[in-house]
C-alpha cells in the first residue's frame, strides 16, 4: 500500500498571537504557490487556535493541538478538554509527547486514558513514542518503544486505529540537532509496523501513518522520508519558519 505522508508542525511554546498569525499567514500564502505531496498539520499553542482556525479554513492545512486532558470538563485548572478543541477547529491533538512525560510526569497509563477519549470525541491523536539515550545506550530501545505502544493502545479498537498517526521520536533528537539515521530510525519504525501486525493485523500495519520526529530539517527530511517505514515527520524547530516547513515538505 503506498501511504501518503504526513508533515506536522510542532510550535511547542512558541508564537504569542500576533507571531502565529504572522506565521500561518506566510505559511499559508507560500504553499498556495507550491506543490506538495503530503498532509499538512499545524500544532500552534492553545491561544492561537482560535484565529488560526479561522485563517486555514478551507485549505489543505488541518489544524491540531499539542495536548488535552482525558475529562469531560470540571475542577481540572489548567487542563483543555477534547471538546474545548474541537470548538476552536482542531482535528488533531498530539498525545505521549516526550516533553509532557518526562517535565511533566505523563505516564503510559494516562496517554492511553487521552487517546481513548481524543477518539471518542472525534480527534485524531498524534500518538509520540520514543526512547531516551540512557535506554538506546541500555540497548533496550525496542523494549521502551513496545511498552509505550502496548500501554498507550490499550482498548484501542482497529477501527480506532485507523484515526491514529504514531510518532516516533527518539528522546535523544528531539531539539538536540541531533538526527538519527536513516537507518536507525527506519529500524525502529519497521519494529512498531511489526508490532502493530502483531497486535492489530497486517491491514492495520500496512495503513498506519508512523512519522519520525526529532531534529528534522529540510537538509536531512529527503533521506529520512524515503525510508520503507517512514511516513512523515513531526517537526519541531524547522516549522518555526515557513520556508524550512515548507522544505520538509518538499522531502516528500
Ligand atoms: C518535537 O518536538 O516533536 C520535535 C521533533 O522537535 P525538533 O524537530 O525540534 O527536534
Amino acid at each position: 500500500m503506498s501511504r501518503k505522508k504526513v508533515i506536522a508542525g510542532n510550535w511547542k511554546m512558541n508564537n504569542d498571537l500576533t507571531e502565529s498569525v504572522k506565521l500561518v499567514n506566510e505559511l499559508k500564502e507560500k504553499l498556495a504557490a507550491e506543490s506538495v505531496n503530503c498532509d499538512v498539520i499545524i500544532c500552534p499553542p492553545f491561544t492561537s487556535l482560535y484565529e488560526i482556525n479561522k485563517i486555514v479554513e478551507g485549505t489543505d492545512i488541518k489544524l491540531g493541538a499539542q495536548n488535552m486532558y482525558f475529562e469531560e470538563n470540571g475542577a481540572f485548572t489548567g487542563q483543555i478538554s477534547a471538546s474545548m478543541l474541537k470548538s476552536v477547529g482542531c482535528q488533531y491533538v498530539i498525545l505521549g509527547h516526550s516533553e509532557p512525560r518526562s517535565i511533566f510526569g505523563e505516564t503510559d497509563e494516562l496517554i492511553n486514558k487521552k487517546i481513548k477519549k481524543a477518539l471518542s470525541a472525534g480527534l485524531l491523536p498524534v500518538f509520540c513514542v520514543g526512547e531516551t539515550l540512557e535506554e538506546r545506550e541500555k540497548n533496550i530501545t525496542n523494549d521502551v518503544i513496545k511498552r509505550q505502544i502496548i500501554e498507550g493502545l490499550k482498548n484501542v479498537s482497529e477501527e480506532e486505529l485507523e484515526k491514529i498517526i504514531i510518532a516516533y521520536e527518539p528522546v535523544w533528537a528531539i531539539g538536540t540537532g541531533k538526527v538519527a539515521s536513516p537507518q536507525q530510525a527506519e529500524d525502529v519504525h519497521a519494529f512498531i509496523r511489526n508490532l502493530i501486525k502483531e497486535k492489530f493485523s497486517a491491514a492495520a500495519a500496512d495503513r498506519i501513518i508512523i512519522q519520525y520526529g526529532g531534529s528534522v530539517k529540510p537538509e536531512n527530511a529527503k533521506e529520512l522520508l524515503g525510508q520503507k517505514d517512514i511516513d512523515g515527520a513531526l517537526v519541531g524547530g524547522a516549522c518555526l519558519k515557513a520556508d524550512s516547513f515548507i522544505g520538509i515538505m518538499k522531502g516528500c
